[in-house]
């Protein structure tokens, strides 16, 4: 008889106490007597592969391809477990919660096929401030997020309820930021701040002061860098967010349009940059890759007489 027992949910078995089912009070069962699912909890601590729980009072219903299974009264290891590992939006993020990256996420994102619907209910204004640059192409990259104005020492606030994943310093990128889940499924990132005012693990309600504003890591002039990601996926915050006005641009749902993002992302993939060297020339750039200079301005938005800066970036594809 294994030490925890497996009853299906449709089973006669089940009936609303429960009572039927039995007691999964064995505090030595054992990983391997666990269903797989299960087991791969206590192999990786926080991950767990193809299953949803469902935690209810009296019973866990953990939900697999293969049907549900319900577990009355698990032990309390068990528990304990299942509760310190219970984040905003963990169906979506299959119970993956850590502090080591941005985007821990691999390839949730590509295996994803229907658009997203994402409820907005509930938002805050991260910051007041203007936008200085918007999220997109820069300098031969991408910039994930977009930069407000804000001062030293102003309030940068949580856009959404949630946990706090990450409280991090990168003085070569974010400088001191935070990252948020919420249970609408977004992950918001704070960056550059003067000081982070929250701890990892911290549940914060919308609106709540998460640092202050300031101008740490890659930044020049105090500013807010703003993102907003889905499975690790950066999006454009101004599709979500009219930041002159400070108001959503709908406040019921956002649509994560998953083809148009995919397609973006492939373009993006297939542009190709030149770094300028001494005594380039845009013609001579051209005729490298097999271009026109008329092309070449376009793609850049230059104009034929600009002076080219080494070690700028040129696109030309
Ligand atoms: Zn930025």
């Amino acid at each position: 008889m294994p030490a925890v027992d497996v009853v299906p949910l449709d089973s006669a078995a089940v009936d609303s106490e429960g009572d039927e089912l039995e007691e999964l009070d064995d505090l030595d069962a054992r990983a391997s007597e666990l269903p797989e699912c299960l087991a791969g909890l206590f192999a990786h601590d926080t991950l767990i592969l193809g299953c949803e729980l469902e935690l209810l009072p009296q019973k866990i219903i953990v939900r697999t391809k293969d049907g549900d299974v319900v577990y009355k009264l698990a032990p309390q290891f068990l528990l304990d477990t299942m509760l310190i590992n219970h984040h905003p939006a963990d169906s979506i993020y299959r119970h993956i919660w850590t502090d080591e990256r941005v985007n821990p996420y691999g390839t949730m994102f590509d295996s994803l096929k229907e658009d997203v619907h994402v409820p907005m209910a509930g938002f805050r204004l991260p910051a007041p401030g203007y936008v200085t640059s918007p999220y997109g192409w820069r300098r031969g990259r991408i910039h994930k997020g977009t930069d407000i104005k804000v001062q030293v020492g102003d309030s940068i606030r949580a856009a959404w309820a949630g946990q706090v994943r990450i409280v991090g310093w990168d003085p070569r990128g974010y400088g001191y930021f935070v990252v948020l889940r919420h249970e609408n499924g977004l992950e918001t990132v704070y960056g550059h701040l003067s000081r982070p005012l929250v701890d990892e693990y911290e549940a914060v309600p919308a609106g709540y002061v998460l640092g202050l504003g300031g101008n740490t890591g890659r930044s020049t002039g105090s500013h807010l860098h703003f993102e907003i990601r889905y499975l690790g996926e950066a999006m454009n915050p101004a599709n979500l967010i009219d930041f002159a006005t400070g108001e959503l641009r709908n406040k019921e749902e956002y649509v994560i349009g998953i083809k148009a993002m995919k397609q973006a992302r492939a373009e993006q993939a297939a542009m190709k940059y030149h770094k300028v060297r001494s005594g380039d020339t845009l013609s001579g750039i051209a005729r490298k890759y097999g271009t026109t200079v008329r092309k070449l301005c376009q793609l850049n938005k230059i104009k034929e007489t600009k002076i080219l800066q080494i070690g700028q970036k040129i696109r030309v594809r």
